[in-house]
Formats: structure tokens, C-alpha cells, sequence
């Protein structure tokens, strides 16, 4: 029996990505029909109010290249605040609190060359075809940790790389490929600009997907876990874990690569999807917020150490932190306690916590690729379609690591399946 027509195209996945396409497909006319397994909306970007503030718990921090989320927040009428956040403390692996810079001039000498180094290899790196930059094969040979041991980057000023590439890819150098680090680099306009959070949303970065799922005329159904994708006569059909079906001339699938894997596809995705989906290693990280209750006595912004490598203020009493790699598993407890450590504080105060790797339908936070993964499964990234499935996702995006890769890849999602549409 041939499915009945639910909506001119179906979003699965209501994060940032599949919400902008949502929303590019109903502003070109299009009726759509979101399906998100989780009980909320908003994917990585995951929000909760502490003390009457909001904490990020999931994607955060907005450059000042990133235009894309910067015009749709002014469009949706959200507020952003300058994030203020420098680094004068640092945690060395014995636990002690100490002012940068406190590294010995000669280290200093060694670590602003490697910094300079990376910077200037990033130049060689186009962020919209990594791959095929001139040095693109080679850098995708080697972690970032190697390249550096390469350079003489050892003791204290490897751990200090440690922490500033850990905190980006989510993973340890010795297992992220250098290329990713110089696509990230160079995609974000130089090391400086990459290193600088610019902004954030006053509101919490999940009030970007609340706002544009409260925009959309469309139905966004919750804990509606997609199970199945099967294709023919025109039309996509998808089944929920509960049995429901729906169907539409096409569907953008918004989620995260590894969860693309557990669909069951008819017919299959090519071998290189599957390897893709399959294959490439994803980041590990878990986040922390706090409430000070004497803000006067707010901790400084804390780099380095362990199991949370940064932590900072964020706005009024809310004190954050961040762990990656295998403490990203510590769980609340032991993150949270570290935190009061760093706040010096008697008691345990209130905190909300998420393990990413854990978070069910995400399961990772970004793609994390080790040495050698971009070279044989990134080739797949470039291929956005399967036949009426249309790939979106901050994966499929310049910046994948980002929420402006999410806006990225929702656009051009909305606009490719709007021409398809339009065609007939
Ligand atoms: C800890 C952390 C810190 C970060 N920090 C920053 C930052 O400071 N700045 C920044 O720009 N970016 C940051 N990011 C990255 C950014 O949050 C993400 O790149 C972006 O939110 C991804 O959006 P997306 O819509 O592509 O995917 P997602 O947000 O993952 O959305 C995909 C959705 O699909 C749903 N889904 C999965 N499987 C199914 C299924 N079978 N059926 C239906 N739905 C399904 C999921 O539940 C999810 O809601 C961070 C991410 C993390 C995890």
C-alpha cells in the first residue's frame, strides 16, 4: 500500500541544523514535519537554569566569524553577551593553582614558535576542501600531539598544548589528526580568532532551537525516535520506534553521523555513507555548572589540570567547567567536586552536569578524526544526498565542530530540497 503523504519533507533530528532547514523549507512555502527522539528540542546545544541563570551545558560560545548564527539571532530577537573569558590561572598536574605566565622564558620561546608554527601551516589549509590543500594528505598522517614531540614540545609546554587542542577537538592530541586542527584553525579565520569566544546567548544556546521550533508552522514531534528509512514510488517513508509511519517526497536526516548508522535504510546507503557513519571517531567531553553563592568570591578562570581542564564564570553566580578525553566520564560527582575544589568552597553546591558520550541520540560531541580518518572517510562528507535523503548536520559543513556548521549545512539543505521540490 503506498504511504500517505504526511508533509513536503520531513526533518529527522531537531537540533540546530534540522530546525534551520525546517525553517528555510516553510519561509520558501513548504510544509514540514519534524521528528526528534528526545523530549526537547535543541540537540549539542542543551541549556538548564541554575539560580535563575542560564548554564550551557552542550555548545556555547559564538565567534565573531561565525554570520550565520549571528543573523539568525538577531532575526529571532535573542540577546547575546560578550563572553570576557581570559586565562590567568593555571592548574599543573599536581593541583596546584598558579599564575600565568609561569612557564620559563625558554619554554615560553618554544611555545609561541609551535603556536606561530600552526598558525602558518593553517594558511596552507583550504577550510572548505581540507583534503585537497596541498598539504592536506600529509598533515592527516599524524596527531597534532606527534607533529609537536616532532618539534621538541615537551613537559610543561606540551601540557599546555594539551589542554588548548584537547579543549577544541574534544579529544587527546596524540589522537586528533593534525589536519583537523589546521582546518579548524583555518576555518575560523586564524589561531587569535579561533581562540577567542566572542559571544554567547544570554538565554542559553538552546533557546536558538526553542525559538526557531516555536517559529515553525509544522509539527515538531518529540520522543520520536526515527528507526527506519525505507525509499520508493516517489516518496520517503519513515518508521518510529512505536510503529508510526510518515511520508514525504523527501527528508533531510539532521543527526549525528553515528546515529545515522543505527537507521535502517532501503535501500542501503552507499558502503562509503556506511563506512563514514561507522568509522569516524567522535569527541568525548562532559560539562559542569555551578552556583557561587557570594559572587564576590568568584573563582578566576581556571586552565589546565584535571579532571576538568577549564572553568570559568560565566554570568552572575554560574561557575562552569569542562573535562574531556577519558575524564570526560568522571561523572557529576567527581566533576562537580572538583569544581567546588577550585571555587574553594565548604559544601557542595547545586550543579547540573551532561556526559556527552553518553547522551542518548548524540552519543559523542563533534567529530573528533584520528590520524589517517579524514583521508579515507572525509571524501564521503562531500556527498549530500541518497536519493531523496538529503544530508544536513554540522558534519556536512565548514565548521563542523560548531553551531555555525549546523546553520550551515540546515541553509543549504533548505535551499537544495526547496529546488527539488519546486522542480516537481
Ligand atoms: C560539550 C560541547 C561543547 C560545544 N561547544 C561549542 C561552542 O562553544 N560553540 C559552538 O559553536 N559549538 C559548540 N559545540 C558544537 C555544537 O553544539 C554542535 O556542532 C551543534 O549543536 C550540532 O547541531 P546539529 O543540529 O548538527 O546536531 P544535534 O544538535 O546533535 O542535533 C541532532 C538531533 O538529532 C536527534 N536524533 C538523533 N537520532 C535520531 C533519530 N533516530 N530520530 C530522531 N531524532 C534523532 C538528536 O536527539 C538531536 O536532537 C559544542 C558541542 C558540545 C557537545
Amino acid at each position: 500500500m503506498r504511504p500517505e503523504r504526511s508533509a513536503d519533507a520531513i526533518v529527522i533530528g531537531a537540533g540546530v541544523s534540522g530546525l534551520v532547514a525546517a525553517r528555510g523549507l516553510e519561509l520558501a512555502g513548504w510544509k514540514c514535519l519534524v521528528l526528534e527522539a528526545r523530549n526537547e528540542v535543541g540537540g549539542r546545544t542543551l541549556s538548564r537554569r541554575l539560580d535563575n541563570k542560564s548554564a550551557d551545558l552542550g555548545g556555547e560560545f559564538i565567534n565573531s566569524g561565525h554570520r550565520r548564527t549571528l543573523v539568525l539571532v538577531s532575526e529571532l530577537g535573542l540577546r547575546i553577551a560578550k563572553a570576557k573569558i581570559i586565562w590567568p590561572q593555571w592548574r599543573d598536574r599536581r593541583g596546584r593553582l598558579r599564575k600565568l605566565p609561569d612557564l620559563a622564558p625558554g619554554d615560553v620561546i618554544r611555545v609561541g614558535r609551535a603556536l606561530w608554527r600552526l598558525d602558518k601551516l593553517a594558511k596552507k589549509v583550504d577550510p572548505f576542501r581540507p583534503l585537497t590543500s596541498p598539504i592536506g594528505a600529509w598533515a592527516d598522517e599524524r596527531s597534532v600531539g606527534g607533529w609537536l614531540r616532532e618539534r621538541g614540545v615537551r613537559g610543561l609546554d606540551y601540557e599546555f598544548f594539551k589542554v588548548l587542542i584537547g579543549a577544541f577537538a574534544t579529544a587527546p592530541a596524540e589522537k586528533i589528526s593534525l589536519l583537523q586542527v589546521l582546518w579548524w584553525i583555518a576555518a575560523e579565520g586564524g589561531l587569535g580568532r579561533a581562540l577567542r569566544q566572542k559571544y554567547f546567548l544570554e538565554q542559553g544556546a538552546q533557546a536558538l532551537s526553542k525559538s526557531l521550533a516555536d517559529g515553525l508552522a509544522g509539527n515538531v514531534i518529540l520522543s520520536a525516535p526515527v528507526r527506519s528509512v525505507s525509499q520508493a514510488n516517489g516518496l520517503v517513508s519513515v518508521r518510529m520506534a512505536c510503529g508510526q509511519t510518515y511520508a514525504a517526497p523527501w527528508m533531510i536526516s539532521a543527526i549525528p553521523l553515528n546515529q545515522l548508522a543505527k537507521l535502517e535504510c532501503d535501500p542501503p546507503l552507499e558502503p562509503e555513507q556506511i563506512a563514514l557513519c561507522v568509522g569516524l571517531s567522535y569527541g568525548r567531553a562532559a560539562k559542569v555548572a555551578t552556583v557561587i553563592d557570594d559572587e564576590s568570591s568568584m573563582p578566576s578562570p581556571t586552565f589546565g589540570g584535571s579532571p576538568l581542564a577549564l572553568a570559568w564564570p560565566r554570568c552572575g553566580s554560574i561557575f562552569c567547567g569542562f573535562a574531556f578525553g577519558e575524564d570526560a566520564s568522571a561523572g557529576v560527582s567527581v566533576l562537580a567536586d572538583d569544581l567546588r575544589f577550585l571555587a574553594d568552597l565548604k559544601r557542595q553546591p547545586k550543579s547540573v552536569h551532561v556526559g556527552w558520550e553518553r547522551e542518548p541520540f548524540i552519543q559523542g560531541t563533534y567529530p573528533a578524526p584520528e590520524p589517517g580518518q579524514l583521508s579515507r572517510l572525509g571524501p564521503a562528507l562531500s556527498t549530500l544526498s541518497h536519493g531523496r535523503v538529503y544530508f544536513a548536520g554540522a558534519e556536512r559543513s565548514s565548521r563542523p565542530w560548531s553551531i555555525e556548521g549546523a546553520v550551515e549545512s540546515g541553509e543549504r539543505a533548505a535551499s537544495n530540497v526547496d529546488a527539488m521540490l519546486s522542480k516537481g
